[in-house]
């Protein structure tokens, strides 16, 4: 795939050293996994378009003041961000009841939350990333109070911008996932965002037709996947040159 040298393969993404000290290239599969990897996939271009989405979402949160990895995509699949010790803790933001609080808490999937509701996962396959509490993660040492915080207020303001950038495209954000780093500048350390925020990470729903717009329509079966994950991709205006066809694209443009 690259000479490069590989540092990790996660299911979505392989990580490759970078060019530089302290950075790293996050290259895009179009491989799909769900439930843990129970359920294993392969989504077409899904690699292209989510390197795309979450270059156009990190870069806009740059702008509005929210520090994220990203540094800037390279080619059709591989993106370069610098290197961040990761924070075991997935926090995720949820507006609208869906998937596993709708199912833990008997709450029918699209009733609106009263408020949006912030939840920690700790990251761990073996133990099908568990739901825990502030508690859990301060007395393990996961992440320090003052990292909370931040990575909660962090979460929420990405939920605001979020929410009504994809409002103006048509799209409800229902809930997402985010993961946070630890980015050390000097003697400095700032909690940035990391990963990726893709339909793989969101819950989108049309606003009009409540049309499922991510990756359920591959937890659950649905089809049509590739042409939603186009879809979200042509409403941001950030669908590949030349359009769909150029989706399957070499893997790998120097
Ligand atoms: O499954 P659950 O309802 O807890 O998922 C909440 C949100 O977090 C969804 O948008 C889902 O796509 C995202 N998620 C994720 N990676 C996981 C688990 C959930 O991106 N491992």
């Amino acid at each position: 795939m690259s000479r490069r040298r590989q540092i990790y393969e996660g299911k979505a993404k392989v990580l490759f050293e970078g060019p530089e000290p302290g950075t790293i290239v996050q290259y895009f599969k179009d491989d799909a996994t769900a439930f843990n990897a129970k359920k294993r996939g392969v989504i077409t271009g899904k690699g292209v378009i989510n390197n795309r989405i979450s270059e156009y979402l990190m870069t806009r949160l740059n702008e509005i003041g929210v520090p994220t990895h990203f540094v800037r995509r390279l080619n059709m699949r591989e993106q370069l961000v610098k290197a961040v010790e990761i924070i075991p803790v997935a926090v995720v933001v949820r507006n609208v009841a869906a998937g596993s609080i709708s199912k833990r808490l008997g709450i029918a999937e699209g009733t609106p939350l009263p408020r949006s509701i912030i939840e920690f996962y700790y990251k761990s396959n073996e133990l099908d990333d568990p739901l825990v509490c502030e508690e859990h993660i301060t007395a393990f040492n996961w992440a320090n109070i003052q990292e909370l915080d931040e990575m909660t207020a962090l979460a929420l303001r990405v939920n605001d911008f979020m929410s009504g950038l994809f409002l103006g495209v048509g799209l409800r954000l229902v809930d997402f996932k985010l993961e946070f780093g630890r980015l050390w500048e000097d003697d400095d350390m700032r909690i940035v965002v990391a990963d990726e925020i893709s339909p793989d990470s969101c819950r989108l729903w049309d606003t009009k037709t409540n049309e499922k717009m991510d990756k359920d329509r591959f937890r659950r079966d649905m089809g049509r996947i590739e042409e939603a994950y186009q879809e979200v991709a042509r409403r941001l205006g950030i669908l590949p040159e030349g359009g769909p066809r150029d989706l399957k694209g070499p893997d790998i443009m120097q």
